[in-house]
């Protein structure tokens, strides 16, 4: 079973995930939690570049090396994961890629996708949460965590509120992939919603 989280920063991704994960244990499945971009020691490398000079590498560039890290982490850690029957859940996949490359530096969702099915031989999640949260809320909490919310402040509102945009069309494609949340909503609470689409999928 392949579970990915998506959303923009701050949504809660990362611990939905590690909520997700403590749950799926207790269910007495194996889990692999990993992330995108940076899932493997390439990867590292990778997500140095593409976040040391966000805002300035040339949008087709860019999307090819979040390609490329996806590439290699799913060739070498998820696929044989999912092969061994264990449960993978993942911080950000494809879709972060068709709304932070695709809407929010505006090349053609198409191409962006199809890029990344390429990339990865055309491996979908059984389920995506997205995590939906309006930017400005985002910044607020991550400010009062002391946390960046865009760690060089490279992008401007608007970026933020396409790539938003961008997860949203993604989920009205394709319901039946995605379970869009309100993030806005308690962590226990939105982990109950998770488990329950998880439940129906286990089975
Ligand atoms: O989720 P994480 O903090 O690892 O993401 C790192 C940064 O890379 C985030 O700020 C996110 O906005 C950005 N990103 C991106 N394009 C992607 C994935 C992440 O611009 N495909
Ligand atoms: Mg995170």
């Amino acid at each position: 079973l392949f579970i990915t989280f998506e959303g923009g920063d701050g949504a809660g991704k990362t611990t939905q995930a590690a909520l997700l994960e403590q749950w799926v244990r207790t269910r007495g499945r194996n889990v692999v939690r990993t992330r995108e971009p940076g899932g493997t020691e390439v990867g590292l490398r990778i997500r140095d570049i593409v976040l040391h000079h966000r805002g300035h590498i040339d949008p087709r560039a860019e999307a090819l090396l979040y390609a490329a890290d996806r590439a290699h982490h799913i060739a070498t850690h998820v696929r044989p994961a999912v092969a061994r029957g264990d449960v993978v859940i993942q911080d950000r996949y494809l879709d972060s890629s068709v709304a932070y490359q695709g809407a929010g530096r505006v090349l053609d969702a198409d191409d962006v996708r199809a890029l990344s099915l390429w990339a990865t031989d055309g491996l979908l999640p059984d389920l995506t949460v997205l995590l939906d949260l309006d930017p400005a809320d985002a910044r607020r909490r991550l400010d009062a965590d002391d946390k960046p919310f865009d760690r060089l402040e490279a992008e401007k509102e608007e970026f933020h509120a396409r790539v938003r945009d961008g997860f949203l069309a993604l989920a009205s494609a394709e319901p039946e992939r995605f379970l869009v949340l309100d993030a806005r909503a308690a962590p226990d609470e939105l982990a109950a919603q998770v488990q329950d689409a998880v439940t129906a999928r286990l089975r």
